[in-house]
């Protein structure tokens, strides 16, 4: 099963992905995930994504469209795998169909993650992240059960450099300018499904099980 998620940033895409994820027993592939993997080893990738990313900038689509051909590719991706965040602009979904073109593969589902801008800002500073294995939390809606620290790896939770009130409203900005034509993208390849991001984390969940069967 090869799935795509869609919505804006705060939307709950990670959440939701790393859930599918576990469930259906394929991948999590988060380019986010990626480019910070990359600037926390001070790559040169990581160097070039983190002038982009600290401005609420998406990362040029050359950078980022060769990372997920490879990835995908690899021999754990053989029964499926979840996008997070990835495709993020037409030419990068263009690229994906190629790639995905050439091995006579297709998405089966571009599940859209609806939260309004309302929302995602209170979403967004809440945000604490694990650098350490990528888990996310929200201090008030998804608490851990240690103040800071990871349920999941025991490593320290971060405030996102990109989760300032400042950054995150650029960022919804992009997202609408440059993401949000993948709905219609993916309307018009019949592959896209909507759920409703603003219940409970288990409810959007049980919405997404739904469509993808149990
Ligand atoms: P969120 O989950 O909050 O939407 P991500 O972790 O997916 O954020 O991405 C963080 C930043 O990494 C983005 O704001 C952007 O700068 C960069 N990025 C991630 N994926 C892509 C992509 N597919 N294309 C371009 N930039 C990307
Ligand atoms: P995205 O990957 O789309 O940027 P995240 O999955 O990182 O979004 O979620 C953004 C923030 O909102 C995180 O702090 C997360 O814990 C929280 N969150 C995720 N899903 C929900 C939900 N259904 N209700 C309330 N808060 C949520
Ligand atoms: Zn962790």
């Amino acid at each position: 099963m090869k799935i795509i998620m869609l919505g804006a940033p705060g939307a709950g895409k990670g959440t939701q992905a790393k859930m599918i994820a576990d469930k259906y027993g394929i991948p999590h592939i988060s380019t986010g995930d990626i480019f910070r993997a990359n600037i926390k080893n001070g790559t040169e990738l990581g160097k070039k994504a983190k002038t982009y990313m600290d401005q609420g900038l998406l990362v040029p689509d050359e950078l980022v469209v060769d990372l997920v051909a490879d990835r995908v590719v690899q021999d754990d991706c053989k029964n499926g795998y979840v996008l997070d965040g990835f495709p993020r602009t037409i030419p990068q979904a263009e690229a994906l169909d190629a790639a995905l073109g050439k091995m006579g593969a297709k998405i089966d589902f571009a599940i859209d993650v609806d939260v309004p801008d309302e929302n995602i800002i209170t979403r967004m500073s809440g945000r604490r992240a694990c650098v350490a294995c990528g888990a996310t939390y929200h201090i008030v809606n998804i608490p851990t059960k240690v103040e800071g620290i990871c349920d999941r790896c025991g490593a320290e939770l971060i405030l996102r450099d990109d989760d300032k009130p400042e950054t995150v409203k650029k960022r919804l900005a992009v997202y609408h300018e440059q993401t949000q034509p993948l709905i219609d993208y993916y309307t018009k390849q019949g592959c896209l499904v909507d759920v409703d991001g603003t219940q409970d984390m288990a409810d959007v969940f049980a919405a997404i099980v739904k469509i993808l069967g149990a």
